[in-house]
């Protein structure tokens, strides 16, 4: 495996593979490895001849009042799970590799930015965008890896990858969860024994709601109230920032429950925000 800290290393050791017939994944990363990354990562190394993991906490996805300064960090941790999943290249470069200078050019993906996470945090998606840009420029032509877990984001990226027509073929991939249900995430470090358990309401929540639809309700408002309700009963958890019912593909809000159909929250549990969604199609 080779581990590289520049972007001039990065390309060099992906055009050398593309030139050799090889095909080339990338899973991008902030680091901080678990298990649903280790899906994505594993999904790579099986589709591709070659795969690329980057490690970089981006700062211009992070708000001011936000946790950039404490999101955990373990690069050696990361890159012996990367070397035993087969990982080719780990790219993880410094702040000042990818932004040499504070960027002013930066990628907006307006109305899929708009609602969600995209209200509670304005500034957010175009950070991502932006190095997601970038690190398809980087990468070449490729196969990248997303996980529905921020589902918001991989319809984000989607969308970019079609109206910027990068040439990426982007992957989705499902969300794996603690065994009490809790959506893996880097910040479940911050949880609490009682909090990490109290968390498993968001995703106890979701699966209640896919039951009342599969059983014929189509009133968002009613589903979105179960939801609610359940959220509200536990302690430890925050009233959620959101719970949508969306269109999988748009995320348009749905006023009848029909079609590919994603419900998607966001809610505190003890300091951290936690995300989590699930999809229901309804013939
Ligand atoms: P992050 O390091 O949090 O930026 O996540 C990097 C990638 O891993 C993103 O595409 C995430 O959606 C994905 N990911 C994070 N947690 C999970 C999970 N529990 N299941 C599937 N994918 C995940």
């Amino acid at each position: 495996m080779n581990l590289v800290t520049t972007i001039s290393e990065a390309r060099a050791l992906l055009d050398a593979a593309r030139r050799q017939g090889r095909s080339v994944g990338l899973v991008p990363t902030m680091g901080y490895l678990h298990t649903g990354h280790r899906s994505l990562i594993e999904r790579s190394v099986a589709d591709n001849d070659v795969t690329m993991v980057t490690i970089f906490v981006n700062p211009l996805q992070f708000a001011a009042d936000e946790d950039l300064a404490t999101y955990p960090r373990d690069l050696d941790a990361d890159l012996a799970l990367c070397a035993q999943a087969g990982v080719s290249i780990v790219l993880a470069p410094t702040v000042h590799e990818m932004y040499p200078l504070e960027p002013i050019t930066t990628v907006q993906v307006a109305q899929l930015s708009a609602h969600m996470e995209g209200a509670k945090r304005p500034t957010h998606f175009a950070g991502v965008a932006t190095v997601v840009s970038k690190l398809f420029n980087i990468a070449g032509p490729c196969r990248a890896y997303f996980g529905e877990k921020d589902y918001q984001q991989l319809a984000i990226i989607r969308r970019m990858v079609l109206d910027l027509s990068f040439p990426v073929d982007v992957v989705g991939c499902p969300i794996i969860r603690e065994d009490n249900g809790v959506a893996m995430s880097s910040r479940n470090a911050y949880l609490s024994p009682e909090e990490r358990s109290a968390a498993a309401v968001l995703n106890r929540s979701l699966r209640a709601a896919v039951r009342v639809i599969e059983d014929g309700q189509r009133d968002p408002e009613a589903v979105r109230a179960l939801v609610l309700a359940m959220i509200g009963d536990t302690e430890l958890v925050s009233e959620p920032d959101y719970v949508e019912i969306v269109d999988a593909d748009s995320l348009e809000p749905l006023d009848v429950i029909s079609g590919d159909v994603r419900i998607i929250l966001a809610a505190r549990v003890g300091k951290p925000r936690l995300l989590d969604n699930i999809g229901v199609s309804v013939g």
